[in-house]
């Protein structure tokens, strides 16, 4: 079936937080933004897709109006892996990780959307998974940065616990904010996520202070994130090392693995190139005995997909959920946690389309169409 268009508009929804919002990249962080793709074939289906993301929407939207969706339109939307290997090599001197591969991975994993309904099974089937498991997967609890404020640290933190997370994350920068977090769920593993924020000195320091706490895992302790051997010099302290929400592909994660610097891979389905190249980086963790943890800040069919992924794994992996309350989402239920537990659809493809009333009422940018060419 051949692709006839590409869409993509911007879904912008209010969020609250448990705190005042921080700055992302240098903008005010007050509104929860999906860039939403959405594929059409000659038979009528329509695929949906999620492109990463945040602070970067205006530029990735950019890059998949002008060149990516250009590049696929009226190509057959069943020819994954050929047109992920033209896309991606077509626009490999515009940037091997950033806003051009972001707008692929939305466009992909469209494509696997229309690939399972065309066939009428859930993507987690399709995939090779057995069951989605009647409670779901287990959702971790991803807490936004309070700015190192302890206070909203241990209230957040128990509020989580609260909900049934047995697992919390932070994104702060000291050992304080993981003290005052394990002092207010001392039943919860607890995490810490630093984005990148020491340099390998700094990070190893951090990493000896921080080795007797019983930290689950210290998640990008080093700038730059492509400095493996720098985070490989963090091993030696004892704390599982994750990284991967900012390495290039395959051949990034390969970097990362041969250098012996990750024990958990942080493959992002949005980010990296869609769902058939988060396969190739699962399978070559696994090569390596290296656990994965999917990236998944996000709340749209980037989130959902996650879903079908770590169902169709034998080992099932830990959810990421950020810590913040959505007025609506065009993709309820699929997007919400219950006593710790994220439910897998079960219908073909991703098996979740968005509520169109919602969608109406939350789209801030009007939908920009890209057609395929007539042939005379
Ligand atoms: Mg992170």
């Amino acid at each position: 079936m051949l692709i006839t268009a590409i869409e993509s508009s911007v879904v912008s929804l209010p969020f609250s937080m448990g705190g005042p919002h921080p700055l992302f990249a240098g903008q005010p962080w007050n509104r929860l933004e999906i860039l939403l793709v959405r594929v059409e074939t000659d038979d009528g289906l329509v695929g949906w897709g999620e492109a990463f993301g945040h602070a970067a929407i205006a530029a990735t939207k950019a890059a998949l109006d002008t060149i990516v969706a250009p590049l696929v339109v009226g190509r057959d939307a069943g020819d994954i892996g050929a047109i992920t290997r033209q896309v991606l090599h077509g626009v490999h001197l515009l940037g091997r990780n950033g806003p051009f591969v972001y707008a692929f991975s939305g466009i992909e994993m469209a494509l696997w959307d229309l690939l399972g309904k065309r066939c009428g099974q859930p993507l987690w089937r399709l995939l090779g998974g057995n069951t989605p498991g009647r409670d779901g997967l287990d959702a971790y609890s991803s807490l936004l940065s309070y700015g190192g404020d302890l206070d909203l640290v241990a209230r957040n933190t128990a509020d989580a616990r609260a909900e049934g997370y047995r697992h919390i994350k932070l994104h702060e920068v000291t050992r304080d904010a993981v003290l005052a977090a394990t002092a207010a769920a001392p039943d919860a593993a607890i995490m810490l996520d630093v984005n990148c924020a020491w340099t390998p000195p700094v990070a190893r320091d951090m990493a000896a202070s921080l080795a007797q706490d019983g930290l689950a895992w210290l998640e990008e302790p080093v700038w730059p994130p492509e400095d493996a051997t720098g985070l490989a010099s963090l091993r030696r302290f004892g704390i599982p090392l994750t990284a991967g929400e900012n390495t290039a592909g395959l051949f990034g994660f390969r970097s990362l693995i041969d250098a012996g610097a990750i024990d958990i891979a942080q493959p992002s389905v949005t980010k990296i190139g869609g769902i058939g190249e988060m396969l190739q980086v699962i399978a070559l963790a696994r090569a390596h005995g290296v656990r994965v943890v999917p990236h998944c800040p996000y709340f749209g069919p980037g989130f959902v997909a996650t879903l079908h992924i770590a169902a169709a794994q034998i080992e099932r992996p830990l959810i990421e959920v950020l810590w913040l309350q959505m007025e609506a989402n065009p993709f309820d239920p699929w997007v919400r946690v219950k006593n710790g537990k994220v439910s897998v659809p079960t219908a073909p493809g991703l098996g979740c389309d968005p509520d169109p009333a919602v969608l109406a009422r939350y789209t801030s940018t009007a939908p920009l169409r890209t057609e395929a060419r007539q042939s005379a």
